[in-house]
Formats: structure tokens, sequence, C-alpha cells
């Protein structure tokens, strides 16, 4: 039988002598040496009681051992649940007692602060810093590697908690087919090889840098430049030995603003891929123009990986997320679930072997957003154009409903950016007294620009219908936005929840 995602990812390599990981300092780790790092702490989670299905959580600093530790609980059959490095010791609790977690591996400098917490949600503690050193990096050196555990394709591999953006995170259960499916979908319509160094700047608790880059990659056999994070100049310093990066919208802007991205420092890239949050049609641009590449956008996840790309070969469309992927069905339909016709908004459901086996611990939550058909109700708004490509229009819960008006944010954001001047923007409801909620709209200028709004007022007037005028105009430095680079529109909401009081 074998273990169904361990054995296509890491057994494949074991004994190569290949590389895997290139180092920031110029250091190279073989698929070899990753194996052999792998097996001695599936050998560490076995020897502190770990055991199949059993829970392990890392708040991790990005290393090659902690990708090593993820290859090690999959070798164990042990199920991870990577967290984001910015949650502080509440948090952490709150995940490490909802996953029922054995085990929580946390850097040095927090193993005070976490003792409490593990000790609270009955998990054990062990320390494993970036530089391979800690308590759990020694019980490695002890361990005896353990062989491979085997696992079914129905097996849970992760719980992969939501990155929190409409309320509190959802632990999603991946199987260990949910994940496989999606990266072989991926390395073949991606193209993908041997021959590709991925430029790999994403944090590793997130499903973006965890198993849409990792997986991929692993599949392929190609190589990754790891970088701990993102930094423009160290991006800029790699960018010539690598093929492909994968990024979120503000690596691009980011690059874009460093004069350092030129046509010849990407000559050898051969793709760029955006997603987990909206790409602006002015980065689309701009990037095609400096670099000479057209960025292929997608659209996924947590609870489903990937679940639409913009095509390899084919016009990439900006602020389109492109085609549903070979085996995922993609419906926009109405509240009750029936499909509407192409152009037409609505919540986009999917279904396919990504999709998750539902919610950890919340039943109720499952029930709510899995259909028994199995289609998946994403909580996103969008529509499908006549030639098929898929627009997401923002999600359900930012929709505006002023006056009986439902008002979509990104209708308004899209005439605002376009004004001169106007870097970008976020558009909310707040509550309002006659309406039930009205129009905020949160502007950004261009460096150095200055905005009149009687000027942005008179411009909307042209083309919105009067509801869907922002009735406060409000600027802006910069938006509110997470690690992945998604707009805290909730955050937003917050500070403007008194405005028309
Ligand atoms: P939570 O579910 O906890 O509120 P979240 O939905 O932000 O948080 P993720 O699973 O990390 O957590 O993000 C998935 C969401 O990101 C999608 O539902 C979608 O709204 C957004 N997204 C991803 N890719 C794109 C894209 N290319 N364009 C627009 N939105 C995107
Ligand atoms: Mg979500």
């Amino acid at each position: 039988m074998g273990n169904h995602l361990y054995d296509a990812l890491f057994g494949r390599h074991e004994g190569r002598d290949a590389d895997f990981l290139i180092l920031p300092d110029g250091g190279r780790v073989s698929h070899a040496a990753f194996a052999d790092r792998a097996a001695r702490f599936a050998g560490a989670l076995v020897a502190m009681g770990l055991g199949s299905g059993d829970r392990v959580a890392l708040q991790l600093e990005k290393s090659p051992d902690m990708l090593a530790v993820i290859a090690g609980a999959i070798r164990a059959g042990v199920v991870f649940l990577p967290l984001n490095t910015a949650y502080t010791p509440a948090e952490v609790a709150y995940f490490v007692g909802d996953a029922g977690a054995k085990l929580l591996l946390c850097d040095g400098r927090a193993e005070a602060t976490l003792a409490p917490v593990a000790a609270k949600a009955g998990a054990q503690l062990a320390v494993l810093n970036a530089d391979g050193t800690g308590s759990f990096a020694e019980a490695a050196a002890m361990a005896v590697p353990v062989p491979v555990v085997e696992r079914n394709a129905d097996d849970l591999a992760a719980l992969l908690y939501t990155s929190g953006t409409t309320g509190r995170s959802k632990g999603a259960m991946m199987s260990h087919a949910n994940l496989l499916s999606n990266a072989e979908v991926l390395v073949d319509y991606w193209r993908f090889t041997d021959q590709d160094v991925l430029l790999h700047a994403l944090p590793i608790f997130h499903t973006h840098g965890l198993f849409v880059a990792t997986n991929v990659a692993l599949l392929a056999g190609a190589r990754m430049i790891f970088l701990p994070k993102f930094d423009a100049s160290e991006v800029i310093r790699h960018l010539p030995q690598a093929t492909t990066m994968m990024g979120v919208p503000t690596f691009y802007t980011r690059l874009l603003d460093d004069p350092r991205l030129t046509r010849d420092l990407a000559a050898r890239m051969r793709l760029f891929i955006s997603g987990s949050a909206p790409l602006l049609a002015e980065t689309h641009r701009q990037w095609q123009t400096r670099t000479g590449h057209v960025i292929l956008e997608r659209y996924g996840m947590t609870e489903t990986n990937m679940n639409t790309s913009n095509p390899y070969e084919g016009d990439r469309r900006a602020g389109t997320v492109g085609f549903p992927l070979p085996g995922v069905e993609v419906k926009v339909c109405d509240a009750s679930g029936v499909d509407l016709p192409a152009g037409e908004i609505g919540t986009i459901e999917l279904r396919g072997p990504n999709v998750f086996q539902g919610y950890w611990n919340m039943p109720e939550k499952t029930a709510e957003e899995l259909r028994s058909d199995g289609f998946f109700i994403t909580g996103d708004l969008g529509m499908v154009d006549a030639d098929g490509y898929v627009t997401i229009v923002g999600r359900g819960k930012d929709l505006i409903i002023s006056g009986g008006f439902n008002i979509y944010p990104k209708e308004v954001e899209l005439v605002l950016d376009a004004l001169p001047g106007v870097l970008e923007s976020a558009v909310i409801g707040a509550p309002h007294p006659d309406f039930g909620e009205a129009v905020v709209a949160v502007v950004v200028p261009e460096p150095d620009a200055l905005l009149d709004p009687q000027a942005i007022r008179a411009a909307l007037g042209q083309s919105l219908a009067k509801f869907k005028q922002p009735k406060h105009i409000a600027f802006r430095d910069t938006l509110p936005r997470n690690t992945m680079g998604k707009v805290q529109k909730a955050a937003l909401r917050e500070d403007f929840k008194g405005i028309f009081a």
C-alpha cells in the first residue's frame, strides 16, 4: 500500500544526490540529505509518542529543517499543522487546543512564553531553531530513523488553518489525495520539470508556499532557491538563477518599485505566478512592460488548494483567474445553489479531488459549506465570462447592501483605481441609519499625488449609480494587509463603523 503522499513527494527522491534546496548563502541541501533529516525527525516524533493520526503543531521560522519536520510527519503518518509565525501565544493556545496536538514545536526565543500554553493544552513542547539546533534537533540526532508508515489516499495529512480574513481561522482537513492530486495537476498545467529552479520566498505555514510551491517543486524534481522571507534585494539577487517564481501580489508591486528589476534580470525566467489575493490589472500591465513577462494569476484557497488558473499557453487575462483546472468543477450559483448563466455574479462553488474533508471540530460549519453532492461553497463571489474565464469580484462577506441594493466593492474599487493619482483603494460598507449600510472608500494616493475628495466624487458620478457612490472618502498611506498580502477589510470596517452614526 505505501504512503500515498510521502512516496510521491519524498520517497522517489531518497538517496538522490541531486540538489533540492539552494540556500541564500550558497549552501545546498541534496534530496538524499533532506530525506535522511526527515527520517530522523520522523524518528523523533515517534520517540515522543506520536503515531498515525496524532497532531504536531509547528510555529517555526521558515528553514530547511521546518520543511524536513513536515516531511518527517508525513513519513510517520502524523498530521501536521503549521502556524503563522505572527500568531501570539493566545492564538497559538487556541490552535494547539483545537487540534488536540500532542506536540508543539517552537523557536528557542518563544520557548518560555509557549511553555505554559503547551502545558495547558496537555502538549509536549520542543525547540527547533532555524539554524538546526534545539531540543527537537537533539532528539532527532538520537532517534532511530523510522520506516515509512503506511497511509491511504483518504487519510489526513495536514490540518491547515485558514488565514482568518473573514473570522476565526478554521482547520481545513486535507487528505493525502487532496494534496497530491492538486500538485499533479499543477505540475502539468504550469509545465514544471526537473530543469526548473523555483524562487521560493513565501512562508511555508500557508498553502501557497507549502502545498502549491513546495509540492509542485518536489513532484517535478525541481530545485528551490529557499529564502527565509521576501526581501526585494534578495529576490533580485537570486532571480538570474531561477526559472520560476510564485508570489503574492505585494511581491510584484514591491519588485516594481525597485529600479533593479529589468528585462535582463528576468531573462532566464519562464514563469511568474501570482495568487492568494487579487492582482491589480495595473500591476499585471506594468510587469509586462518592465520584464516582458505576463504574470499568470491563479485562484485557490486553504480548503481546496488551487482551483482555477490562467493558461500556460494562450491569453493570460489581467483581472481574471483563468479556467477551472482539470478535474475541478466550478459553478457560479445564487443563494439557493442554482447555476447562473455566464456573465452573472454569484457565489463560487467547487467540486474535485482537491476539495478538503471538512473543518476540524466544526461539523455545523462543514455542513453549511460542503454540500452532500460534494460541492464546496467558497464564500467568494465571481462570474464566468463567455470565454470561460473566471473572475473573482470579492467575498460574500464584503458585499455591501445599501438601501436594499447590492454593491460589489470591486466594481467601485476598479473605478477608483483607474483615477489619476490613485494607487489603490478598498471599498467597505459602514452602518448607516437610513440605508442600513453605506459605501466608504479608503483611497491610497500615489506618492506625491494630491487628491481632492470633491474631484473623486465628481469622477465617480460619471460612471457609477448614485447608490454605489461612496458617502465617505478617506485617505490612507497604505491598506492594512496580512503576510499573504490580503487586505484586512474587517479591520477597516472596524475603523469606520461609527462614521455615519
Ligand atoms: P478565512 O477563510 O479564514 O476568512 P482566507 O479565506 O483569506 O481566510 P485563505 O484560504 O488563505 O484564507 O485564502 C483564500 C481566499 O483568498 C479565497 O477564498 C479568495 O477570497 C482569496 N484569493 C486567493 N487567490 C485569489 C486571487 N487570485 N484573486 C482574488 N482572490 C484570491
Ligand atoms: Mg476563506
